[in-house]
């Protein structure tokens, strides 16, 4: 159970945990923080908080749990101007799509320390809409969430944010800190890229927007990602920077043999490739 949680950016990543904890009356007391009044009333007018705060000591007196659901570059201003008001019993995490960034931005907030109670996690669930009015309570049931703590994290702070994860109906796996920011390169960041990439080529079509009139099902499902919030995907790119241009690299690297044997009119080559990526995607997917 948590007495209070103050959740730092009540947008649809931390608007959903509320609703989710709030549904299942595992939270006391929901208080926001951020950085503007109305979208804070907003959220206690929908019901998603139950007061906020615009000055962050006051947000997290009294708090035991604390998340921060910021864009990424906003994480370590955050953490700096609460590192003197946390209680000594609070939990904090932050739910930031790359870690490494987070634990470095911890580590400068906290005078060169990781607290052994701050737990980096990250829901691997979304959608393309942001904002409070995205916000949903079953955003994150059977979906994944990876929780990636240091040698300095405890135990029981990580049991205390699994708990929490756990009772939104998440599924809380624990990965390595380089691992995760592989891997979500690869599956999630790469995929944003490629779809805001496919998007902007397609606008400067000498069609204009005829060139979406045509458009079906498959490219609305390829380029639906491209409708995310444009300031949270900078900021990812410029967190998880290394992961990313190595996934790129080996994609450009791909695309430019799949080019070449289009070129080439090479069948068994593109019959072989588009065989294998049906079969992975099937068997994964
Ligand atoms: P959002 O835009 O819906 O919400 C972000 C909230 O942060 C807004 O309420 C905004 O007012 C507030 N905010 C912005 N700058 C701030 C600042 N400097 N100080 C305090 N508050 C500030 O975004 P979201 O989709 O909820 O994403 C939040 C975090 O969760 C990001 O770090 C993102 O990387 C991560 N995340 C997002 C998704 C997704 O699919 N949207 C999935 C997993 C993780």
């Amino acid at each position: 159970m948590i007495n209070k949680l103050t959740i730092f950016g009540v947008g649809l990543i931390g608007g959903s945990l509320s609703m989710a904890l709030k549904k299942a009356g595992y939270c006391k007391e929901v208080v926001g923080c951020s950085r503007s009044a109305e979208h804070l009333q907003r959220a206690v007018d929908l019901g998603v908080i139950d007061g906020y705060s615009l000055d962050p000591a006051e947000a997290v007196k009294g708090a035991d749990m604390i998340l921060l659901a910021v864009p990424m570059r906003a994480i370590k201003p955050v953490l700096t101007s609460i590192v003197q008001h946390i209680e000594p019993n609070a939990i904090i995490t932050d739910a930031g799509s790359a870690k490494g960034s987070v634990i470095r931005a911890t580590q400068e907030a906290f005078g060169g320390i990781i607290p052994e109670n701050f737990v980096a996690g990250h829901p691997v669930a979304g959608r393309e809409k942001s904002g409070v009015e995205a916000a949903i309570d079953d955003l994150y049931v059977d979906h994944k969430v990876v929780l990636t703590p240091t040698s300095e994290t405890s135990q029981e702070s990580i049991e205390r944010v699994k708990e929490m994860w756990q009772t939104t109906g998440a599924i809380v796996e624990i990965l390595d800190v380089k691992q995760h920011d592989d891997v979500l390169a690869a599956t999630s960041h790469l995929p944003h890229i490629l779809a805001y990439s496919l998007v902007n080529t397609l606008s400067k079509s000498e069609y204009g927007d005829d060139v979406f009139a045509f458009a079906a099902g498959g490219f609305k499902s390829f380029s639906r990602i491209a409708s995310s919030d444009p300031v949270m995907w900078r900021d990812i790119c410029l967190e998880n920077k290394d992961a990313i241009l190595s996934a790129l690299n080996d994609y450009q690297q791909d695309l430019s043999d799949l080019a070449e044997m289009i070129e080439a009119e090479d069948e068994t080559g593109m019959t072989e490739l588009f065989a294998n990526a049906k079969a992975t995607r099937d068997r994964n997917v």
